[in-house]
């Protein structure tokens, strides 16, 4: 029996990971979970799993869960609750689902404690993924990637030699505004740009999807991960999200990995790795038709995408502050601040104007700098 850490557990990546747990009960066992603001969905999580361990953030969160439960957990408080609950001795495998650099911390500390790590959160990857890595190594900890882009490229390259490749392709579905005219893209607004073709996602990402941002953060992650230069990576619309990655060999041989655009696929196989379980939930279908479109993007219109490969070239802390950019210029946009094509002007003026004193390289001093940039950021929208 797998005993499984879920950080994020009221997420959408988290919810999806609770019906694995549910579909696969004689091998998976919930051993801790958390949440944030949504205490009555992670109460139900509790009263439903029963999970030994339960990560809050204050001690009011913990008051109003431990009144309404009907068994009492081992409660874990805060930054410091997160790091402990991901350290725990006894979990097989610990599922990162929360959204923010925030995820770093448990990605940290699990891997610090030699754990595998299902790693959804692409912001700690993004900001601070060359520690996420140097620990792993130190510590015998692992990371299988959930984001299925990452989650398909890990399983192809299982079957590639390093020496053969030439290349690797992340697919994107190309977003609610794909075939829009450029002119046009001024007058996106939220309702608009939530809507996602393909994934029912958390909101910061799928405004990120639009923005084709996303696509640029997980340039970021693929080169992280599997330590690809920018060049050796290519981003491919492909509207039907049924091709999540493709790998190009010296040899002009493509691999290209499928299956139905669905969040659990990724999340099983980061829990089963190396096994493959029977699940039959999700399959393809090849009837109809299947029809699969890929074509090269337009930076043009989708400028992030450019801003992800720059902050890229340029290194450490530069993905970092894209990020925490972000993180501040989405929301702004989704409270109708700032336009959808003021999105790439705030990040592009952040990584040029914020003044790096100094490169984060700890944990805490990645979280700090992170905030530094965001209330730069929200100064910098403020004069707008
Ligand atoms: P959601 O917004 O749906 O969920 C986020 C989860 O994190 C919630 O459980 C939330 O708690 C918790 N959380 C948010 N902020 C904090 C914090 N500061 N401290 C502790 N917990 C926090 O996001 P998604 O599930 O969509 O995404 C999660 C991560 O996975 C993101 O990094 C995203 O980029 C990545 N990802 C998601 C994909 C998807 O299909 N959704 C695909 C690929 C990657 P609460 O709700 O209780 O406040
Ligand atoms: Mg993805």
């Amino acid at each position: 029996m797998k005993k499984v850490l879920l950080f994020g557990a009221t997420g959408s990546i988290g919810q999806q990971t609770l019906d694995i747990i549910s579909r696969f009960r004689d091998s998976l066992t919930l051993l801790g979970i958390s949440g944030k603001l949504r205490l009555d969905n992670l109460l139900d999580i509790a009263e439903k799993f029963r999970p030994p361990l339960i990560a809050l953030p204050d001690e009011e969160s913990v008051s109003y869960l431990a009144k309404r439960l009907s068994y009492k957990p081992e409660f874990f408080v805060g930054d410091e609750g997160l790091a402990r609950m991901a350290s725990e001795p006894s979990a097989d495998v610990v599922v990162i689902a929360i959204s923010g650099i925030k995820g770093l911390i448990p990605a940290y500390y699990a891997l610090k404690n030699g754990k595998r790590v299902a790693l959804a959160n692409k912001e700690s990857i993004i900001g601070g993924g060359f520690l996420l890595l140097s620990t792993a190594q130190s510590s015998g900890g692992e990371i299988i990637p959930v984001d299925s882009e990452h989650s398909a490229l890990f399983q192809l390259l299982q079957k590639v030699k390093s020496y053969s490749l030439r290349k690797v392709y992340l697919t994107a579905s190309g977003g609610p505004f794909l075939d829009w005219d450029l002119k046009d893209l001024e007058k996106v607004t939220p309702e608009l740009a939530l809507k996602h073709p393909t994934w029912r996602m958390g909101e910061k990402i799928t405004v990120d999807s639009a923005t084709l941002m996303n696509k640029g953060f997980e340039v970021i992650e693929a080169s992280v991960l599997f330590n690809l230069p920018p060049e050796k990576i290519e981003v491919l619309i492909h509207p039907q999200s049924t091709i999540h990655a493709l790998v190009e060999l010296i040899d002009g041989t493509f691999f290209a990995h499928l299956s139905k655009p669905d969040m659990r696929l990724p999340i099983l196989y980061a829990l089963f790795y190396p096994e493959r379980p029977n699940f039959d939930v999700a399959d393809l279908s090849f009837s109809p038709s299947l029809t699969l479109n890929l074509f090269p993007p337009d930076f043009q219109k989708f400028p992030c995408l450019t801003l992800a490969y720059s902050a890229l070239k340029l290194g450490h802390p530069y993905p970092l502050i894209l990020e925490a950019s972000d993180e501040v210029a989405v929301p702004a946009f989704l409270e109708g601040r700032i336009k959808f094509t003021d999105i790439p002007r705030v990040l592009e003026k952040t990584l040029n104007e914020f003044t790096i004193k100094y490169k984060p390289s700890t944990v805490d001093e990645i979280l700090v700098f992170h905030e530094e940039v965001k209330n730069f950021t929200e100064e910098m929208i403020k004069r707008l």
